[in-house]
């Protein structure tokens, strides 16, 4: 049953991971494709602002000056690097028009984009009338030169087009090589803005399935040991009514006996025994009725009394009812001068079963404080024994219904795990409360708190 439980726990948690991987896969697809789509769209938007005329317009005002330059430099007036230099004043002239152009259509496509484009040489090369190639320009040797558009790391941009402009005219032929590389700056915050409606409904949805596991595991588990409560309060009640009912069938046997037959002292004997059997079963009987009742249905009748002549009274009575004198009391009575308001049969009934757990868990030496604590104005009323003591795990369940701490040694004590449940209904049904502070094997100390009316 155990190893069941956990098994089906294990799964569900397993089955939960898995799914949770499974939707973060799919929302990375998404992501992913949502992303790829967004590219193209942009490369699109961008080849049609880049390919527009008035544009083009522009790209020819650089290139016009470069080819008049390259003559130039083929006379012999301009050198290789006086070349480039002109190249990249020319293109930095009419840079911030293309910028403007550029981004004017770009706003015309669709406004939400925030991109950047940036035009940079690759290479560039001179081949003569007698095929020898001369390389001015290499962008994988040399430092890159931007041509047109805004300036970023290459590598946050996105390579979109490679061209070539290559021009025969020239008595040498020219291998104009550009890239052009497109950037889009807020990518995350777009991303996040396309998948939002995604990400909210899968957290969502994530969310209700860990509090749905969480709730049935919690009811699964409070299942359990309501079961096993009830398993365990069968078992005690079957063991606490054996005893007194055979104790009955010996004594009525002994009665029946022709030899108590005329032997009154045999025959009293047996009566009194079976008088004493049966106030133990009504005992019983009456416990199991009390544990019925809920703070609700107690009936107080209060009145006010002093406390300290209260209790003084009970323990001289209960502890002239004990049959041991091993047990030793020591009282820390205050005379408070506040009386308290409560049903008197009620409250001793409460005292009482505290005192008899502090005996029957193996206290032997008692104490009993009573006092007013003025920081929560209550009447206090603690008991306290040097008994087995209750762990820490245990103690959150002391007080309800039919619940015994079910260790190895805690069993030899006998009981139906209701004696704390009554009391602190009785203690409620006073607007009061009742804890416990404990440490397993040194005592308990159980304090009742009854408002000052
Ligand atoms: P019962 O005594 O019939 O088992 P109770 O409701 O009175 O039922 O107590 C519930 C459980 O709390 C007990 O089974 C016992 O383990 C623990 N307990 C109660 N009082 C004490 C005490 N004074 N010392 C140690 N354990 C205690």
């Amino acid at each position: 049953m155990q190893l069941k439980f956990k098994g089906l726990v294990a799964l569900s948690i397993l089955t939960l991971i898995a799914l949770i991987g499974i939707q973060g896969y799919l929302i990375h697809n998404t992501y992913e494709l949502k992303k790829k789509t967004y590219t193209i769209d942009a490369r699109n938007a961008i080849a049609k602002v880049y390919n527009s005329a008035t544009v083009d317009s522009i790209m020819w005002l650089y290139r016009t000056d470069f080819l008049h330059n390259l003559e130039a430099y083929q006379e012999g007036n301009l050198n290789e690097q006086d070349l480039i230099l002109k190249l990249q004043h020319k293109t930095a002239q009419i840079n911030p028009a293309f910028v403007q152009l550029f981004n004017e259509g770009l706003a015309n496509e669709k406004e939400s984009y925030d991109v950047k484009i940036k035009k940079v040489l690759t290479s560039l090369t001179l081949t003569d009338s007698l095929g020898n190639t001369k390389e001015i320009y290499n962008a994988a040797v040399q430092d890159t030169i931007l041509l047109l558009g805004e300036d970023f790391q290459n590598k946050d941009g996105l390579l979109i087009n490679n061209s070539t402009w290559q021009d025969e005219q020239t008595p040498v032929k020219l291998n104009f090589q550009s890239s052009i590389f497109m950037n889009i700056s807020d990518w995350d915050s777009i991303m996040l803005k396309e998948l939002s409606g995604l990400l909210i409904l899968s957290s969502l949805l994530f969310l209700f399935v860990v509090s749905l596991l969480y709730y049935s595991i919690r009811n699964l588990l409070k299942q359990k040991r309501l079961a096993e409560i009830k398993t365990d309060f069968i078992n005690n009640i079957t063991h606490e009514l054996k005893t007194p009912l055979s104790t009955l069938a010996l004594a009525t046997k002994t009665l029946t006996n022709e030899h108590a037959n005329g032997n009154k002292e045999i025959a009293d004997g047996a009566v009194k025994i079976i008088d004493r059997q049966n106030a133990r079963l009504q005992k019983l009987i009456d416990q199991v009725m009390q544990s019925s009742l809920g703070y609700q249905q107690i009936q107080l009748s209060k009145e006010d009394f002093n406390g300290s002549v209260f209790l003084n009274e009970i323990l001289d009575d209960y502890m002239l009812s004990i049959p041991t004198s091993e047990i030793s009391l020591n009282r820390n009575i205050e005379s408070t001068g506040l009386p308290i308001s409560a049903d008197k049969f009620y409250l001793s009934t409460a005292i009482i079963n505290l005192l008899n757990n502090a005996i029957k868990y193996g206290g032997t030496k008692l104490k009993v404080d009573y006092g007013v604590d003025k920081t929560d104005s209550t009447h206090y009323i603690s008991v306290k024994d040097n008994g087995i003591g209750i762990s820490p795990k245990y103690q959150k369940f002391i007080f309800e219904k039919f619940y015994r701490v079910s260790e190895k040694d805690t069993h030899n004590y006998k009981g139906l795990g209701l004696g704390l449940y009554y009391t602190k209904q009785i203690i409620i049904a006073h607007g009061g409360s009742i804890s416990v502070k404990s440490e397993a094997s040194k005592g308990s100390v159980f304090t009742i708190k009854i408002p000052v009316s």
